[in-house]
């Protein structure tokens, strides 16, 4: 089927979702197309009274709708459901997102949108199978931990994977029983919309998703500081994540679940298969345009195999080709905007005037976009910008060891610790790394997420606190109570 699209003609929802029904707002913050620079719009954002209104509603729908009482394998069914439809929808939900993110519409219904059904039926099987537990104790008494759902849950999402992460959140929240107030960015806001709309389609009583759009300091702030949010779960940068801690800190303690930044290593050892190293290594920085919090933005490869696996890297960096989004062959990413890409292009000549090489790459591309040429720097120094800080662009560095020692030091993030990759054939070495990557996500001859959503998702050291995905992500969206009772 035809996905490419015109963006000039593409219907866009308006305004806020809440209890089941668009309220329109004025446009505040300006928007525009990654894909060909176009301003189209403004964001409106949500005040601290909207959000208000937004929890009210989610807590309303909470006590009429029964979500957390009634039969679990109800939960399920209509959680099952809203995956259906959104494969079913997944044209129109792959063309909002790919018309002001940097996801290409070619990529999102096979990957995206497929895994995120996925998720939310792994999600949806948890609902009727994860309870509370009965205890040993002595015979005079009866001990029970009781699982039950928080009740509102908030949930503030990135730009980056909009739909993506709007399925990280809504899924598990929803299938343990709460009701959601959702934030997408500000500049991606459309897909996460329609999601709820499709969830509502499906069954879903109204109000128990409810998405506000606005800024982080003003709408995002309301929702992690509500009295009523029993939970927060955030995807972002570490900054906005310091600032949400404060925020909760300053306004009542609650918790939270941040997945934040990163600067995720790639180890390539000289007896791996290199081919597949290479495609490895090179997917994970072009994705996007290494706009992911687990782009795997260092590689760290064996001085004896380093020209064969750079070579191999900067044919796949310079096959890059600037295409808008909504066009269907698009495989690379723009930048999500202008601002950002400026970041990028000073962190670069930063690296570029403290010595580092440039091997490919280093400026914006010849093209009306916020597109960024794929980047390789060697001659990195460890305590470079370049190495140190997150980019979030499609910049790599490159440092080469002799030694697995020297190797492991050179992975070492003093405050990142999200994910990394390792390359080797040696079954004894990758376990040794393994165990001394400090990561909380470590791949073995491959590079980046799978569809084992059991597999929980979140950082180590300021990457984060706590897991998406996995069971420990359904159980994070439930408290429990320990309950004894004497016989
Ligand atoms: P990015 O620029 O990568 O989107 P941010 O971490 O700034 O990174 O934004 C991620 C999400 O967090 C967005 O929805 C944004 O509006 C929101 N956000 C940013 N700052 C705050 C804040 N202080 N409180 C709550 N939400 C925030």
């Amino acid at each position: 089927m035809l996905l490419s699209f015109d963006p000039d003609s593409l219907n866009l929802p308006a305004g806020h979702f809440v209890g089941g029904a668009y309220l329109r707002a004025e446009g505040v913050l300006p928007m525009h197309r990654p894909s060909d620079g176009k301003a189209f719009g403004a964001c409106p954002v949500a005040s601290a009274e909207l959000v208000d209104q937004a929890v009210v509603t989610a807590k309303v729908a909470l006590r009429e709708s029964g979500w957390a009482t009634c039969p679990p394998r109800q939960r399920t069914k209509i959680l099952h459901r809203w995956a259906d439809l959104i494969e079913t929808e997944a044209v129109t939900l792959a063309r909002l997102e790919a018309f002001c993110s940097t996801r290409p519409v070619g990529e999102l219904i096979d990957g995206d949108i497929a895994a995120t059904a996925e998720q939310i039926r792994f999600f949806a099987e948890f609902a009727d199978k994860e309870g509370s537990e009965l205890v040993p104790t002595g015979a005079a008494s009866l001990g029970m931990v009781m699982s039950e759902p928080y009740g509102v849950v908030g949930a503030i999402t990135p730009w980056n994977v909009p739909l993506s992460m709007a399925g990280w959140k809504l899924g598990p929240a929803l299938a343990a029983g709460n009701a959601v107030v959702i934030k997408p960015s500000e500049m991606t806001p459309y897909s996460t919309l329609l999601m709820a709309e499709l969830a509502e389609r499906a069954g879903l009583p109204s109000g128990l998703i409810n998405v506000v759009l606005g800024d982080g300091p003003t709408t995002g702030a309301a929702i992690t500081g509500h009295p009523d949010i029993a939970k927060v779960s955030f995807t972002g940068s570490t900054g906005a994540g310091a600032a949400i801690l404060a925020n909760i800190a300053a306004t009542g303690i609650k918790p939270m679940t941040l997945e934040l930044g990163g600067k995720s290593p790639q180890l390539v050892f000289a007896d791996a298969d290199l081919d597949r190293a290479i495609n490895a290594v090179a997917s994970s920085i072009l994705s996007n345009a290494g706009q992911a919090c687990v782009a795997g933005s260092r590689l760290i490869v064996e001085e004896r195999v380093a020209d064969q696996v750079i070579a191999g890297i900067l044919a796949r960096m310079e096959a890059a080709r600037a295409a808008p989004t909504w066009d269907e062959t698009s495989r690379y990413s723009p930048i999500i905007s202008e601002r950002q890409r400026q970041r990028i292009g000073q962190v670069v000549r930063a690296a570029i005037a403290a010595g580092a090489e440039c091997l490919t790459g280093g400026s914006e591309m010849d093209h009306p976009g916020y597109f960024y040429q794929p980047t390789l720097l060697a001659g990195v120094e460890q305590a470079s910008p370049a190495v140190q800080d997150e980019i979030f662009g499609p910049v790599l560095t490159v440092q080469t060891f002799r030694e697995e020692d020297e190797a492991l030091a050179l992975a070492d993030h003093p405050t990142y610790g999200l994910a990394a990759g390792l390359f080797t054939r040696d079954l004894s070495r990758a376990l040794r790394c393994t165990h001394a990557l400090q990561a909380g996500t470590i791949w073995v001859n491959r590079y980046g997420r799978s569809r084992d959503h059991i597999l929980p998702t979140g950082g180590y050291k300021r990457s984060g606190i706590g897991k998406d995905l996995g069971r420990e992500a359904y159980l994070a969206n439930r408290k429990t109570k320990s309950v004894l009772i004497a016989l």
